[in-house]
């Protein structure tokens, strides 16, 4: 019975670690456990608990099989957790000992936990979970918005509709913050004239923490309550005040909880105003402003994230010098030289205060995340450092990547499993293993074949079943026949992300003739998936998804196109795992870096794309296939017209003949060679442990700059 008890601990300790989300063998138990539930709770461990009466889950734990594998699963991850010989260890000994606060307003961790809207918050949430796995010290802040990020729906006119619910944080694998009465830890900050209260959760990502601020507490009164409810909702004042929250409330709370950090990583400029309380700090402690704001320039590094001038945070004086009534008498500045700290040029009355100008004037180092993004960034902020020639502007870069084991699917680790091993997980992190990838004994081209057909089949299984349910929500039926609905033999490109009107999302149908003519080839059908959310505000890209969804229900591609509502991380899995061909035509050179692309590899896709961000780095002609060249005209007409063409005749000269030449066999040897070229020169430098040893090596360390 002993063991028994302490399974059953081991069980709601593992459900309250993310580390479950990146090992299908500990998500295999809980499913198990509840299949409903793990469906309808949306692959929450913690909830699947809930469901189970201690009595029930004891009585499962009886069966020796079971115990058996809940042992193993328990035993590695204590091994995980405990291990002490790790990169860092070994690489950056100074940055176990004292963390790296990563700062970030958003976290994209898993599905079931849906405080992210997009690409940034997912590379934060992957960004965390490789310093976990390299044993970084890394502490994350951000904040828990009640109601998340949207879901998105559709109504009769194909127009994207908003919902929110209220998450629960009891059933959600996080942890309230307690002190040793068992009292929830409270600070507060200072906002206009109010004191706003908020209390914290700490969500356990491996051997990391996450803590998040929420100001839904009763002391407050209900409009500083709701603060914190929704991801990017609101106004300006909305978002500023959220910001003070993040920025100047996650300072407090590592120094509540006594956390020392070497250092402070602003990832994007939301978080900026941690700034301000470091400087608060130092001047209340009798420092003077120039010395106080070297000291936090040693100890700041920041990361932009676009050159999308929406992108950047801008808010006017008489805002700032509203929320920063009371907070500024203890900074000892006055407001023009608070305004100085966020504008291009210092005197400049008009000039609202930026984000990402206080983020750069007071960090030691500063990067994009392409090589193309580091160098329009120079570009950009050439004004903020005057008789600086472009490349001496102090902003470098380090290129995205995703967490590689967190993007698998189930089948996926499995077969990589099979081929690797049992120590799979630690050899993928060596960057030479994939140069296994060209030897056709180690994976046969059979093997690969075989492996794209389960992934499109069960994303076709996937789609169908999502779609059933999206028609059946709506009363009046656009009657799609589902027999007809995809075809589980067809070259299938995927098109998922964020609708910004910059991603161009409906580039492809501007030839609509001539892309229906190939769609509809009997010998060679092409077909099309796409999803993804625009932001509520939005209306050009709420346009762009009526537009696509409207082709596909009235149109000659009804059949071969489909629109996904509610994109989210558990959509993109089964995208990025499923299609042949991942498309990404975004307006040169908008797209910094682009990560959704690096999820498709490990699975056997190949990416068709403008040479923008990653993918003008990870391109090597063999590899996948480009659109266009290493180049773009100023006008965005011409972009447009021209990137039209050469998406066209990229389709039907290269990815179609390519896919559909096939041997005697049925195989399409030369696909499966770029393939294979894809895993073996993609894999090892598109990952988020390659980008954090970059990060540590070059930004974390203290000789570092
Ligand atoms: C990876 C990912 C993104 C980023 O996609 P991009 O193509 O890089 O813009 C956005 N949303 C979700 C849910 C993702 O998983």
């Amino acid at each position: 019975m002993m063991d028994v008890e302490a399974l059953a601990q081991g069980l709601n300790r593992l459900s309250h670690n993310l580390w479950w989300t990146w090992n299908h063998d500990a998500q295999e138990l809980f499913h198990e456990l509840s299949p409903r539930a793990w469906q309808n709770l949306y692959h929450n461990a913690v909830a699947v608990l809930h469901e189970l009466s201690d009595y029930e889950l004891r009585v499962r734990l009886l069966d020796p099989s079971f115990a058996a594998r809940v042992r193993d699963v328990l035993a590695r991850f204590e091994d995980y957790m405990a291990g002490e010989k790790t990169w860092a260890s070994c690489h950056v000994p100074s940055l176990t000992k004292n963390p790296v606060a990563y700062f970030s307003a958003e976290f994209g961790f898993h599905e079931t936990l849906p405080i992210a809207a997009g690409g940034l918050g997912v590379l934060a949430g992957d960004h965390t979970k490789a310093a976990s796995d390299l044993g970084l010290g890394l502490v994350g802040v951000s904040l828990f918005y009640r109601e998340g990020f949207f879901q998105q729906s559709f109504n009769h006119e194909n127009w994207q509709v908003e919902h929110y619910t209220q998450l629960n944080p009891a059933s959600l694998p996080m942890e309230p913050v307690l002190d040793s009465r068992g009292e929830p830890i409270l600070d507060s900050i200072e906002i206009a004239t109010s004191r706003i209260q908020f209390q914290l959760w700490r969500v356990n990502v491996g051997r990391c923490h996450v803590y998040l601020l929420d100001t839904n507490r009763p002391e407050n009164e209900p409009s500083h309550r709701d603060l914190t409810l929704h991801l990017y909702g609101g106004d300006k004042t909305m978002r500023i005040m959220q910001e003070i929250v993040l920025g100047i409330g996650g300072i407090r709370v590592l120094r509540k909880l006594g956390i020392e950090p070497s250092l402070y990583h602003m990832n994007e400029g939301h978080s900026a105003f941690l700034i301000l309380e470091l400087l608060r700090e130092r001047i209340q402690a009798g420092h003077s402003f120039p010395s106080a704001l070297a000291w936090v320039k040693e100890r700041c590094v920041f990361t932009t994230h676009t050159p999308v001038e929406a992108g950047h945070d801008r808010f006017h004086f008489d805002l700032v010098h509203y929320v920063f009534g009371d907070f500024i008498k203890k900074l000892g500045l006055s407001i023009s030289e608070l305004m100085a700290l966020g504008r291009v040029r210092p005197d400049q009355a008009g000039e609202p205060f930026c984000m990402t100008v206080l983020a750069l004037k007071a960090s030691r180092a500063a990067n994009g995340v392409s090589e193309l993004h580091g160098r329009i960034s120079r570009r950009m902020w050439l004004d903020l450092y005057p008789g600086k020639t472009e490349d001496q502007i102090p902003i470098g870069h380090i290129t995205n990547g995703i967490h590689l084991t967190g993007w698998m699917k189930a089948a996926t680790q499995r077969f990589w499993q099979g081929k690797v091993g049992p120590d799979w997980q630690s050899r993928f992190q060596d960057p030479d293993f994939w140069k296994c990838m060209a030897d056709p004994q180690f994976v046969t081209d059979e093997e690969i074949w075989a492996l794209r057909f389960q992934m499109r089949r069960e994303l076709i299984e996937f789609a169908r079943r999502r779609l059933l349910l999206q028609d059946r929500r709506l009363e009046k039926r656009d009657f799609i026949s589902f027999d007809r609905l995809l075809n589980p033999d067809a070259l299938t490109i995927g098109f998922a992300r964020r609708f910004a009107t910059y991603k161009r999302a409906p580039l492809i149908f501007q030839r609509f003739d001539d892309v229906v003519r190939l769609a509809s080839n009997p010998a060679r059908p092409v077909q099309f998936i796409y999803a993804g959310k625009a932001h509520p505000q939005d209306q050009d890209g709420k346009r762009f998804i009526q537009h696509i969804i409207h082709l596909s229900k009235y149109s000659s591609l009804q059949g071969s196109l489909v629109f996904l509502e509610d994109y989210d991380i558990h959509v993109a899995r089964q995208m990025v795992s499923g299609c042949d061909v991942w498309l990404n035509n975004p307006r040169r050179p908008l797209e910094a870096s682009g990560t959704s692309g690096q999820k498709t590899a490990i699975h056997g896709a190949l990416n068709l794309s403008i040479l923008d961000g990653w993918w003008r780095e990870g391109y090597d002609g063999a590899n996948g296939f480009a659109i266009g060249d290493d180049s773009h005209p100023d006008s965005v007409e011409e972009q447009d017209r021209r990137d039209s063409e050469n998406l066209y005749r990229v389709l039907s000269e290269q990815v179609i003949p390519l896919f559909y030449q096939r041997d005697e066999q049925g195989i399409p040897r030369q696909w499966i060679a770029r393939i294979r070229r894809a895993m073996a020169t993609l894999i090892p430098q598109f990952n988020t442990w390659r980008m954090v040893r970059d990060y540590a090596r070059k930004y974390y360390q203290p000789d570092a700059s």
